[in-house]
């Protein structure tokens, strides 16, 4: 098939910007690898973007509005896009279709501690999860990993379940918006481990402890759960080499979020300079609606 325009990923930039597309007059598709909603899925408070209780939420509205509008989501994950006669093919699993113009938003995923234990336990003590997983870990004492604004938010998701939520952080200062640092701070069940890195997860059939470098000093400290949000690394394999990256893998644009291939933008998570918050996706992907449909005029 072909389109006016292809939205590679349906997190918030993509169905954001596919409901725009759409109901200024183009023919739209969206691919999606996975589960539609991205990133905030499975977050229960959403932070920052009013109007929107939860993930699940926003996304099954935008989707829901995106696919009113006429939006074609295809399930599929992309593997390539190259340039094909003035326009573009995408590329998939099962087949080729045709673009005009393609909105890369295929986000970012969690990075991995990657130390030994962590793949033997994902699902057994170890996960990426807070609002699904918390209730199982009713009493317990869990780690969470990270120093930053995800790792604060859902060490408070844990406090409510959990005995104890040990913050290990590889700082000495939290990089994170004013409020979580005040909540997290305040909360009785909350500590922060500074200048520490968890080095192995260890256990039985489940967790039962993580072995951390302390200050230069090696500790054990007994958890049921570990929880790492250390960082996003973004999901871009699939891009032209010709678009140009940053140190950390992320898509570069010019101040009209295009890439160096005319007629491939990129948007959110993907992108190099994106702030990491949800209404600055949204405002990226109804800009770069725009800026497509005044294109294609
Ligand atoms: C735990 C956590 C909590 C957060 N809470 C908040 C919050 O409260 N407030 C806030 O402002 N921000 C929050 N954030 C940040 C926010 O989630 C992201 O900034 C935002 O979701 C980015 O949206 P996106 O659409 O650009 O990318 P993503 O959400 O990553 O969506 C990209 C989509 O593209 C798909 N995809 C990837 N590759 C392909 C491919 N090759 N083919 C097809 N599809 C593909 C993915 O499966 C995914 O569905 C949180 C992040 C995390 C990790």
């Amino acid at each position: 098939m072909n389109y006016d325009v292809v939205v590679i990923g349906e997190g918030i930039s993509g169905l954001t910007c596919a409901g725009h597309a759409r109901r200024a007059g183009l023919s739209v598709a969206t691919f999606e690898a996975n589960l539609f909603g991205g990133l905030v899925l499975n977050v229960n408070e959403l932070d920052g973007y009013p109007g929107a209780e939860s993930g699940t939420d926003l996304a099954s509205r935008l989707m829901q509005a995106a696919a009113e509008a006429g939006v074609t989501s295809i399930q599929e994950e992309i593997t390539a896009v190259r340039p094909a006669g003035g326009a573009f093919e995408v590329v998939t699993g099962a087949g080729n279709h045709g673009a005009r113009q393609v909105v890369i938003a295929s986000g970012a995923r969690l990075k991995k501690l990657g130390v030994p234990g962590e793949a033997e336990f994902e699902g057994r003590g170890v996960s990426t999860c807070a609002d699904c997983d918390a209730p199982m870990f009713q009493n317990e004492d869990v780690v969470v990993v990270g120093g930053g604004d995800s790792a604060m938010q859902e060490a408070l998701v844990l406090a409510n379940f959990c005995r104890s939520v040990r913050v290990v952080h590889r700082g000495d200062k939290l990089r994170v918006q004013r409020h979580l640092a005040d909540r997290a701070g305040a909360h009785p069940k909350i500590s922060v481990m500074w200048k520490s890195t968890v080095e192995a997860i260890l256990g039985g059939k489940m967790v039962e402890k993580v072995r951390l470098r302390h200050d230069g000093k090696i500790e054990k400290i007994a958890c049921a759960g570990v929880f790492a949000y250390v960082g996003l690394e973004p999901s871009a394999g699939f891009a032209p080499p010709e678009i140009g990256r940053d140190a950390g893998g992320h898509l570069l644009t010019n101040d009209a979020l295009e890439t160096a291939m005319p007629g491939v933008w990129a948007i959110g998570a993907v992108r190099a300079g994106y702030s990491g918050l949800l209404r600055d996706a949204a405002a990226e992907a109804e800009r770069v609606a725009k800026a497509v449909r005044d294109r294609l005029d």
